[in-house]
């Protein structure tokens, strides 16, 4: 007879382990069950910037940022923008985790030891009207520790169970079926992965070496998105929103975030809902040190680089970076091309960039503030964005613009960018520099973002002219579709509970995190507002952690 567990969680990233540290503290024997090997845990969280969005915080009142729940579900609703039945979950939860980031959410993970880098973020500000998309105002909040710094207060209280021998981790163990009985889930079967010594992030085998299956009371499904697998997000792609789908893509995320889990949920009866719906970068880089298969980089750049499409057309607004995820997106694809250009000062380089990943922030990671303050205040460029501007297959740097024009060229194999036309439209904005008003929008936004200190100081130069030579050499940047976060999938109630076709919970089924696209399937709508994926495991994983553990 199959091992019996109260619950089985399905995946040990940041959501298995929000929800398995809850199990644990209320009792519950838990079996975690990850497909990857070496004893590691966390996942996608792991490697990420540690980005939360949290509403009205002491370090947001520091600053002197008045935020308020009411703006912030302004905001949420005017970037979701919610239009269909099945988004009355999704928009519940949504709502319920705005309630949550102004309220309960930063004690709760204070008390656990968590902190933040006192310089809140200005995220994805959208750009358009009030009640449109975007945040109003910075409440992206970097953990100290980055991503490692958010995994490891739940690890922690998870390996405490394990120790206890209340909770059980079973490595290379791959769930591919739900076991039902009487239309409620009450186990997993999967396959025994062949051992590997392959590195934290790097692809490991598929070798099938057995089989197993277990029972449960309760199963929670927390096997994050699809953005691993580009034929996968090709299938699901919003032609009709976006355009045709990229042919060229870089990977944003490990292999191992192959949304496996969306399908055979579907296969167990769950209604899987707002696929189409995802959230790509447009500022991806090929990774000069790659971990994971074609690994790209994601530049989060403050407003000032210019931005080229393909054919070297300058975008309109609000079009810039660090306003409109999605739009640009669109906007790039509509030429028909796959890629577009930054172009700016070394003087932007080293202020304006930071590179998303725990990895390429190692100052931040290491909570070591001293090389923090040196890296990031100094107008020295940080070693991380350095390491790309030397060794980047994607980055051009040279004394005047014929020859950045003509290396652009050379990089993407064709004709495409016109020296005179590109120098035009640079002289254009230089021009607008003069003053601190101006008509060019993108100036305009330079300058409300230098009105915010902690821009100001860390983020956002002093706008000056792009081809002043002393703020060069000039840098241009190729920029790919980076693949990362999935905003649909697995439709869920608030409290994580799987809902069938028929809308009714499935017994005994539970999702989140990203695989529950946030939780009920989609709570970020149409668009994200940024640090609210790891915001959403956090507050989903605890709901289906919590709920499951009281049934
Ligand atoms: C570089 C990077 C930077 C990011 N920065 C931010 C940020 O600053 N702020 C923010 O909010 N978000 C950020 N994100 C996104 C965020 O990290 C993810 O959305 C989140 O961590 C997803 O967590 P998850 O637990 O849902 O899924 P995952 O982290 O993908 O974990 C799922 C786990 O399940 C396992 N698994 C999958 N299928 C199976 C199966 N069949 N059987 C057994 N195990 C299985 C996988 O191996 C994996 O370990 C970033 C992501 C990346 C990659």
């Amino acid at each position: 007879m199959a091992e019996k567990y109260d619950a089985i969680v399905i995946g040990g990233g940041l959501a298995g382990l929000v929800a398995a540290a809850e199990l644990g503290d209320a009792g519950n024997k838990t079996l975690i069950l990850e497909q990857e090997g070496g004893d590691w845990l966390g996942g996608q969280a792991y490697w990420s910037l540690g980005g939360l969005f949290m509403v009205d915080t002491p370090e947001q009142r520091r600053l002197r940022i008045r935020d308020s729940r009411e703006l912030a579900l302004q905001d949420w609703m005017g970037s979701a923008k919610f239009d269909r039945p099945h988004d009355a979950w999704p928009r519940r939860v949504a709502e319920a985790y705005v309630n949550f980031a102004a309220g309960e959410m930063r004690s709760w993970l204070h008390a656990m030891g968590m902190r933040w880098w006192p310089v809140v973020g200005w995220a994805e500000r959208g750009g358009a009207l009030a009640d449109g998309h975007g945040n109003s105002v910075p409440r992206f909040h970097l953990t100290w520790g980055t991503g490692p710094g958010i995994v490891a207060p739940f690890e922690r209280r998870v390996r405490q169970h394990v120790a206890s021998g209340l909770t059980t981790l079973k490595f290379r163990h791959r769930a591919s079926r739900l076991i039902k009985t009487n239309d409620a889930v009450t186990g997993v079967a999967g396959d025994i992965l062949a051992p590997t010594d392959v590195a934290r992030g790097r692809q490991s085998n598929r070798d099938i070496a057995g089989d197993f299956e277990f029972s449960a009371d309760n199963v929670l499904v927390t096997s994050g998105g699809i953005g691993g697998d580009h034929e996968l997000v090709r299938k699901v792609w919003p032609t009709d929103r976006l355009g045709p789908a990229p042919r060229s893509m870089v990977a944003g995320v490990p292999h191992h975030v192959d949304g496996r889990m969306i399908e055979i949920s579907r296969q167990a009866g769950a209604d899987i809902i707002n696929t189409d719906r995802m959230w790509h970068y447009v500022e991806g880089v090929r990774n000069w040190d790659p971990i994971w298969p074609n690994h790209g980089i994601r530049i989060l750049s403050a407003p000032s680089p210019m931005w080229f499409d393909a054919d070297g057309v300058r975008l309109e607004a609000p079009f810039f970076p660090s306003y409109d995820s999605l739009g640009t997106l669109r906007r790039v694809l509509a030429t028909g091309k796959d890629h577009s250009w930054f172009i700016l000062t070394s003087t932007m380089a080293a202020k304006e960039f930071v590179l998303s990943g725990s990895e390429q922030n190692l100052d931040f990671t290491g909570k070591d503030w001293r090389a923090v303050l040196k890296n990031r205040r100094g107008g020295r460029t940080p070693p991380s964005v350095q390491a790309f501007l030397d060794k980047g297959e994607d980055f051009i740097v040279r004394d005047n613009l014929g020859d950045l024009v003509a290396a652009m060229n050379a990089l993407a194999g064709d004709q495409a960018l016109d020296h005179a036309s590109i120098r035009d439209q640079i002289e254009a904005r230089d021009r607008e520099t003069a003053h601190k008003f101006s008509k060019d929008a993108q100036l305009q936004g330079v300058h409300n973002a230098r009105r915010y200190i902690g821009d100001k100081i860390f983020r956002v130069t002093r706008p000056h002219r792009i081809l002043d030579p002393a703020h060069g050499p000039l840098v241009a940047i190729r920029l790919h579709i980076l693949t990362r976060k999935t905003l649909g999938g697995v439709h869920t109630n608030v409290d994580g509970q799987v809902l069938g076709a028929d809308g009714e919970p499935i017994g005994g089924l539970y999702a989140a995190g990203e695989v529950a696209g946030g939780g009920g399937g989609g709570y970020h709508g149409y668009n994200a507002l940024e640090g609210t994926f790891l915001g959403s495991c956090l507050f989903s994983g605890r709901n289906a952690g919590r709920h499951a553990a009281r049934r």
